[in-house]
């Protein structure tokens, strides 16, 4: 099958075109055909679309919404010089598999996409107002433009989280308010921990009862999460992606109170606040300077900036802080892994978590840390760390279009 996977934020667009089934899910065979990414949607918006390994196209065109985004990569993939193996024209996409945020406590997995799923989604809006109304327009427009008869499935960031304990996802507020509201930890990244946690298994042979580890998810977004028997037990994240780790511009984890003070303090709205703990915190926040680390480091090294310094300190060591909680929550781990832009490619980093935790029996081995960078999956640990620490690139459409495919198919879904 060739699965159209589809990621909509409020105003992008991202896709791949995987070909996948159950055969080739089973010898690991699947294949990325073509992708893309479609930014600032709504004005002029800035395209990269790319077959294969090929140099990528880069275009800008107007393009108002999503519906305009995806019927511009339509035309492209369909045109005889875009020459994607085995697509030449809509008929060739047999699925579409849509990146959803938030799927509450209703949706516990992927799932075909009928009305009823998306009155669901409807009623997830209030928990995740900043990215549910974008993925229901990003499945509007599939559905207009692929037809009412194509499969469409929908992928939760949430579903996998939602094996956690109750001591784990509760939050200490009077319980009616959970009852009442859902207000509870949800946890996010899901396919990402999901399929680390897939791969850490096949380089070890464990098995998923086997699986006590600590992914830790490090890009734009991040989240760690504590595995436990192949599940999830306790992720950072919380009701919303906000909660946790420091990220590229979200504050993480804050006193509530702040947020009252400043209301006083700045005479600023709520809208305001919240809008500068998720746009214009974290790494950017405290350097002042950018939400990248790659360009944070290169400024801490060949200037010495010393508010960069800081966002790199204080981004570490909140990552160190949660790693250490999650070993005392598990008893131990038997690994901990890293994924995402920073975690695959920054030696650095890495190092500045790991560091000082030989107490823990963790201990990096830096040549092999610093080889770690070309997006493969490698051990960086010393040979006589107690806990093996592994790099694993993550691949979260690759989940995306097997869970399509078992959606389409009613297979299972193994975690
Ligand atoms: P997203 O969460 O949007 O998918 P990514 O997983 O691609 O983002 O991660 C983006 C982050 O990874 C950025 O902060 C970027 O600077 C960082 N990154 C990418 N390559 C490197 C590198 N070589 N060294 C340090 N940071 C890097």
């Amino acid at each position: 099958m060739n699965v159209f996977v589809l990621n909509c934020g409020s105003s992008s667009l991202k896709f791949q075109i995987i070909s996948t089934d159950e055969d080739q899910i089973a010898k690991d065979t699947d294949q990325q055909l073509a992708k893309g990414l479609i930014e600032r949607i709504g004005s002029e918006a800035i395209i990269t679309l790319q077959v294969g390994d090929q140099p990528p196209f880069k275009g800008a065109a107007p393009l108002r919404d999503h519906k305009s985004a995806l019927a511009y990569v339509i035309k492209w993939m369909s045109q005889p010089e875009t020459r994607i193996p085995g697509i030449t024209s809509l008929n060739d996409i047999h699925a579409v598999g849509h990146r959803v945020v938030h799927g509450a406590e209703r949706f516990k997995g992927s799932i075909l996409i009928d009305d009823a799923v998306i009155g669901g989604l409807q009623d997830c809006i209030d928990l995740a107002p900043l990215h549910n109304p974008a993925n229901l327009k990003g499945i509007f427009a599939a559905r207009e433009l692929f037809g009412p008869q194509m499969p469409q499935v929908a992928v939760f960031d949430t579903a996998f989280h939602s094996t956690m304990p109750e001591k784990a996802y509760l939050y200490a507020i009077p319980y009616q308010l959970y009852r009442r509201f859902k207000v509870r930890k949800y946890g996010f990244h899901g396919t990402s921990h999901r399929y680390i946690a897939f791969r850490y298994r096949k380089l070890t042979g464990k098995s998923r009862q086997d699986t006590n580890i600590i992914t830790v998810h490090l890009g734009n977004g991040c989240s760690a999460c504590a595995i436990k028997g192949g599940k999830s037990f306790d992720t950072s994240m919380g009701m919303t992606p906000l909660e946790g780790l420091m990220m590229g511009t979200r504050s993480g984890d804050i006193d509530p109170t702040v947020i009252d003070y400043l209301v006083h303090k700045e005479g600023s709205s709520f809208d305001e606040i919240f809008s500068t703990l998720n746009k214009r915190s974290g790494l950017l926040g405290i350097s002042g300077l950018t939400n990248d680390m790659r360009e944070l480091e290169g400024e801490a090294e060949e200037h010495q900036d010393r508010r960069a310094i800081l966002a790199i300190d204080m981004f570490c060591h909140r990552v160190k802080k949660y790693i250490g909680a999650y070993l005392a929550e598990m008893n131990g781990a038997d690994a901990i892994c890293f994924a995402g832009g920073i975690g695959e490619n920054s030696p650095t980093i890495r190092r500045k978590v790991l560091s000082d935790m030989d107490w823990l029996g963790i201990l990096l081995d830096e040549s092999r840390n610093q080889q770690a960078v070309r997006g493969k999956e490698m051990l960086i640990s010393a040979d006589d760390s107690r806990v093996p620490v592994y790099v694993i690139p993550t691949n979260e459409e690759l989940i995306l279009a097997r869970d399509t495919v078992r959606a389409v198919k009613s297979l299972p879904f193994p975690c």
